[in-house]
């Protein structure tokens, strides 16, 4: 079934809860439904959205706003020929890369409109590992692939196998592997300037595994973990994993249904050595000697700045102005503190952030959240 309608309060579809409206909204429950929509003849621009996680509307939206349903959860038989996999409703073949990453995978394909946390919880369920690190993450399967979401040392690029989608430009379903999808931090082929909006993800073929492969190397989850597992005498399951990392993102994050945000709202900065070294110095200067500035040396030399810290160390964490904060728990999230806080307001706090943190820092910060 296609659904339309017009004028539509997309208030509760974005996680920043922003007042604003969509011209047109079209959503749809299958790949059938989804070749039936006219492209050509809807009001431009359009912008597929999924959870509205990652999003900050800064307007009403003066195009269409397209949204999937497409809800299956489904394990693809191991009788399967995993060299081709026949495209749900659709009679043409894709090309299917084995997964040469997971022992014995399981492969797994799901629908692009499934919530991505409603697949953490049943892959937790049936036994299998692979999501349990990016339980809890909001937004959905499709936008997943897009995203390329990542948490507690794990990316959805690690599971992947092949995204599946409908090229609204040539109107035929195309797929792709995981290496031509151009994996990269939060990044991938679909953002890119050159094809962005053109594929909608239709659905996404993981690959899971029954085999334990727990990945507890990120900062302290080892130990919480074990923690978890004594308290509970329980064995190392992907559900105690899932438990755990729940406990702690409800502890450090805003709940988007509670304070609206889209998670982390600029990108780690990436910056020269040398520049990294004068930071270091000056904030040893200010600190004490023993002061150690939190950082990632990458291999290429560069260095990698949690932006957090940075707008912490300039004065932010907890700020407010008019219905925007940065949030008390996290400085790298904007929250819409009183829930009627306006696009401007958001985006003003963004502009104060940035200018302050250059001024200190001498970095220019990005935002992660795409600003529609
Ligand atoms: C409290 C909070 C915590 C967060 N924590 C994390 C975290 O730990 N790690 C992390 O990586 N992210 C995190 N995020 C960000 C966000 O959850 C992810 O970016 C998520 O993947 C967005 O999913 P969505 O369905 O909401 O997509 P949207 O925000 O609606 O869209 C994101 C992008 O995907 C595109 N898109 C959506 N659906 C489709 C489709 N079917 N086909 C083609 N394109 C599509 C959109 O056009 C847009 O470009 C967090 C956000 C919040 C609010």
């Amino acid at each position: 079934m296609i659904k339309t309608e017009y004028y539509k309060d997309l208030t509760k579809m974005n996680t920043f809860g922003m007042k604003v409206k969509a011209r047109c909204f079209v959503e749809y429950d299958s790949v059938a439904d989804l070749v039936d929509i006219e492209f050509g003849d809807l009001a431009r621009p359009v912008l597929h959205i999924g959870g509205g996680s990652n999003l900050l509307f800064t307007d009403d939206f003066k195009g269409t706003v397209l949204h999937s349903k497409i809800d299956f959860i489904e394990i693809l038989d191991e009788s399967h020929d995993p060299q081709l996999v026949q495209h749900s409703d659709r009679t043409s073949l894709c090309h299917f890369d084995p997964a040469k990453r997971v022992e014995k995978p399981v492969l797994v394909s799901v629908g692009a409109g499934v919530v991505f946390d409603d697949f953490c919880d049943w892959a937790a369920k049936e036994g299998l590992w692979g999501v349990e690190n990016l339980s809890y993450i909001p937004g959905e399967v499709g936008a997943s692939a897009v995203q390329n979401i990542g948490a507690y040392g794990v990316e959805v690029k690690d599971v992947i196998c092949r995204v599946y989608c409908y090229d609204t430009v040539e109107e035929e379903f195309v797929s792709f592997g995981v290496e031509d999808c151009r994996y990269g931090y939060r990044d991938s082929i679909f953002k890119s300037p050159e094809v962005k909006g053109r594929y909608v993800v239709t659905h996404v073929v993981f690959a899971l595994s029954r085999i334990p492969q727990p990945r507890l190397d990120y900062g302290h989850l080892a130990d919480a973990v074990k923690e978890a597992q004594s308290a509970r005498a329980s064995e190392l399951t992907p559900s105690l994993i899932r438990k755990v990392i729940i406990r702690i993102r409800k502890e450090k994050l805003p709940e988007p249904s509670v304070m609206g945000s889209a998670g982390s709202f600029f990108k780690n900065p990436v910056i020269a050595h040398e520049h990294f070294e004068r930071i270091e110095s000056a904030a040893k200067a200010e600190h004490g000697a023993d002061y150690k500035v939190p950082h990632y040396d990458l291999p290429d030399g560069t260095v990698k700045v949690p932006a957090a810290w940075m707008i912490e160390q300039c004065g932010w964490k907890g700020r407010r102005s008019g219905g925007a904060a940065v949030w008390d728990k996290q400085p790298l999230v904007i929250v819409n503190h009183t829930g009627e806080a306006f696009p401007e307001e958001i985006i003003g706090l963004e502009k104060r952030i940035i200018a302050s943190v250059k001024q200190k820092f001498g970095v220019e910060l990005h935002p992660e959240v795409d600003h529609i």
